[in-house]
């Protein structure tokens, strides 16, 4: 299954924005984008002062989606595609199809400190939906699903839903704490998202 493998701070710092990829690091003075907030390579600080382009606007805020969840090309031109296809505004259907991907679900659930370790823990056979363990990092979930946790000893789990129990649930899903697990109670629509984007440039970009 392809994935990214480079370096990762570098996307938040291209991006001009932290996207959270590392988990702890993210919430620590360890963070690059505390110590360097600038674009990476030699000409990096010299991009700040550039004015961009239309497109390179465009361009920026389907990258800066696409790192943020870690989907890639293919597979994000097919979620576009998808959301175009549904009723209502194509940004936002795209939102919501991103955000409903199980791997997005369990880190925001807060059973894993990134979207990248939810991922690994759902290709590991951690989860399951509605009682049957699912293997598939990009299943979309639906109103109505329960998402558990097939052992609640992993010690893994348990020690990012301790650490993460401050952090606040979205709205469109309800967390059961003791029986690891939640359920989702409305497809989440875009006040829920808490993504600094402006997905409307992306339609742009694929609309060309
Ligand atoms: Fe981004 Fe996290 Fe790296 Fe900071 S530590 S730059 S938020 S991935």
């Amino acid at each position: 299954m392809a994935r990214y493998t480079g370096a990762v701070c570098r996307q938040c710092r291209r991006e001009n924005q932290k996207l959270f990829l590392k988990g702890d690091r993210c919430y620590s003075d360890k963070c690059a984008m505390v110590r360097r907030s600038f674009p990476p390579g030699q000409h990096g600080q010299n991009q700040m002062r550039r004015k961009t382009s239309e497109y390179g606007l465009q361009l920026r805020a389907k990258q800066k989606a696409k790192r943020y969840y870690g989907v890639l090309e293919s597979q994000f031109a097919k979620y576009f595609e998808m959301a175009e296809r549904k009723t209502g505004i194509t940004g936002e259907n795209l939102l919501r199809i991103l955000e409903t991907r199980l791997d997005n679900v369990v880190y925001r659930a807060g059973f894993a400190m990134s979207r990248k370790e939810a991922r690994q823990l759902v290709l590991h056979r951690h989860f399951k939906v509605n009682g049957q363990v699912v293997n598939i990092p990009s299943f979309l979930v639906k109103e109505g699903d329960k998402v558990s946790v097939k052992s609640v000893d992993s010690s893994k789990i348990k020690e990012s839903a301790e650490k993460n129990s401050a952090r606040p649930t979205p709205a469109w899903m309800s967390r059961d704490n003791e029986k690891m697990s939640v359920s989702i109670d409305k497809m989440p629509e875009r006040d829920d998202i808490d993504f600094d984007i402006e997905e409307q440039l992306i339609v742009e970009l694929y609309s060309k």
